[in-house]
C-alpha cells in the first residue's frame, strides 16, 4: 500500500520497462522490487510518491545499441530524425520489454490491467496498475497479425510512431523551436491501424506523431484523441508539443493530454536543463486546463525516459507537484482529476 494521505497518481507514460531491459540484469524483478539504482521508478519509491500505476511503455530499441551501452540515448535538440528500425530488431526488443512487464506481474510487483475496471481494482488493493503500451509499432506487420497477438497478450494503448518514420507514419524529430508539421501523414497501413485499434479498443496515443499524421488520426478515429505525454507549444515551442489547433481538436473529441515532465518540453527556452521549477509545470497545466477543460488534463511523466526537473527528481517527488497544484488553489476535486481520475475515465471511454 502507498503511504497514507497521499493523493494517488496514475501516470500517462513511463519508460521504466526500457530502463529495466537495458539493465541487462537477469533478475529485473528484484531490481524493481528492492530498488533500482538511478532511474526514476521502482517499487519502494513508487510507494513513497503515491504512484498508483500508469501506461508502461515498450519502446522498440535497436538491438546493437543495447549491447554497446547501458545508457538510454538522450535526445538532444535539432538532431536529424532517427532512422527507421528494422522489424526484426523491433520484435526482439518489443517482446523483451513486454516479457519484463509480465515477469513483474508474476513476481507480485504490479498488475497488468486490461480495462478501467482492472485499474480501479488494482488501485483498491494497493497494487501498481500497469497498462501495456507500445511507443512506436515497428514490431507490427502491415497486415496487423502481430497486433492481434499483442492485443491478446494485454496491449491496450499504442503510439503509432516514436520520433522516427515507420511503415505506418512519421514521428517528429526532436527540434526546438519547431512546428510539429515536419513531414507526411499516415501511410495506408497507418490508416488501417487506426481502424483496427478502434475495433479492438486499443487507445491511440498521438504524442511523437507529426501534425499531418495527427490530422489523419483525427479524421479517421472514432475514439477521443489522446496525447499521453506532451505539453503546450505556445509556452515551449518544441516539435513534440501541441499547438493551439491540436489542443482544440483534442477538446472537440472529449480527449485528453498528460503533462510531460521532460525539461526540454517544459522550459520556454527548450533547454535540456534540470533547472525547471514546479511553476513552469503548473503553467503548462493551467494552459492545458484552459484549452481542454477539467476532464482533459492528466500527468504523463516520461519517468525513466527523460531529464526530469530537479524539483521533482523521481517518482518519490510526485507529492511536490500535487502540493503545488493544491497551493495554486486547484481544490481537491480538480487535483484528484489531474492526478488519476481523468486517466481512469479516459481508459473507460477508450479501452472499456
Ligand atoms: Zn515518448
Amino acid at each position: 500500500m502507498n503511504e497514507p494521505d497521499l493523493i494517488p497518481v496514475f501516470d500517462g507514460h513511463s519508460d521504466t520497462l526500457l530502463k529495466l531491459y537495458r539493465s541487462k540484469d537477469a533478475d529485473v524483478e528484484k531490481l524493481f522490487i528492492e530498488g533500482l539504482p538511478g532511474g526514476h521508478i521502482d517499487l519502494p519509491r513508487a510507494k513513497r510518491g503515491g504512484f498508483a500505476g500508469g501506461m508502461f511503455a515498450v519502446w522498440p530499441t535497436p538491438v546493437e545499441k543495447v549491447r554497446r551501452s547501458a545508457e538510454p540515448p538522450r535526445p538532444s535538440d535539432n538532431e536529424p530524425l532517427a532512422p527507421e528500425l528494422p522489424r526484426a530488431e523491433a520484435i526482439t526488443s518489443t517482446i523483451g520489454m513486454a516479457s519484463i512487464l509480465f515477469r513483474l506481474e508474476r513476481a507480485g510487483a504490479l498488475t497488468v490491467c486490461r480495462s478501467a475496471g482492472d485499474v480501479r481494482e488494482a488501485m483498491a488493493k494497493g497494487s501498481i496498475a500497469a497498462v501495456f503500451h507500445i511507443e512506436g509499432v515497428e514490431a507490427i506487420d502491415p497486415e496487423l497479425a502481430m497486433l492481434d497477438v499483442l492485443h491478446a497478450a494485454g496491449l491496450r494503448s499504442l503510439g503509432i510512431v516514436w520520433s522516427r518514420p515507420n511503415a505506418f507514419g512519421n514521428g517528429v524529430p526532436f527540434r526546438f523551436p519547431s512546428s510539429p508539421d515536419t513531414g507526411p501523414g499516415l501511410t495506408d497501413a497507418g490508416k488501417a491501424l487506426v481502424k483496427a485499434c478502434n475495433q479492438l479498443r486499443i487507445m491511440i496515443d498521438l504524442s511523437h506523431l507529426n501534425e499531418k499524421g495527427f490530422r489523419d488520426v483525427a479524421a479517421l478515429s472514432d475514439a477521443p484523441l489522446v496525447a499521453t505525454h506532451s505539453n503546450v507549444h505556445a509556452i515551449c515551442g518544441h516539435s513534440r508539443n501541441l499547438t493551439d489547433w491540436q489542443l482544440g481538436a483534442i477538446r472537440e473529441t472529449g480527449g485528453m493530454v498528460g503533462l510531460n515532465f521532460a525539461t526540454g518540453f517544459l522550459r520556454e527556452d527548450g533547454n535540456l536543463n534540470a533547472d525547471a521549477d514546479l511553476d513552469i509545470m503548473a503553467r503548462h497545466i493551467d494552459s492545458l486546463l484552459q484549452a481542454l477543460g477539467e476532464d482533459g488534463v492528466g500527468l504523463g511523466s516520461d519517468f525513466d525516459g527523460a531529464m526530469i526537473p530537479s524539483a521533482i527528481g523521481d517518482v518519490a517527488g510526485l507529492p511536490k507537484l500535487i502540493d503545488a497544484l493544491v497551493a495554486r488553489g486547484f481544490g481537491h476535486e480538480l487535483t484528484d482529476k489531474i492526478a488519476y481520475r481523468n486517466w481512469i475515465g479516459m481508459l473507460e471511454k477508450t479501452i472499456g
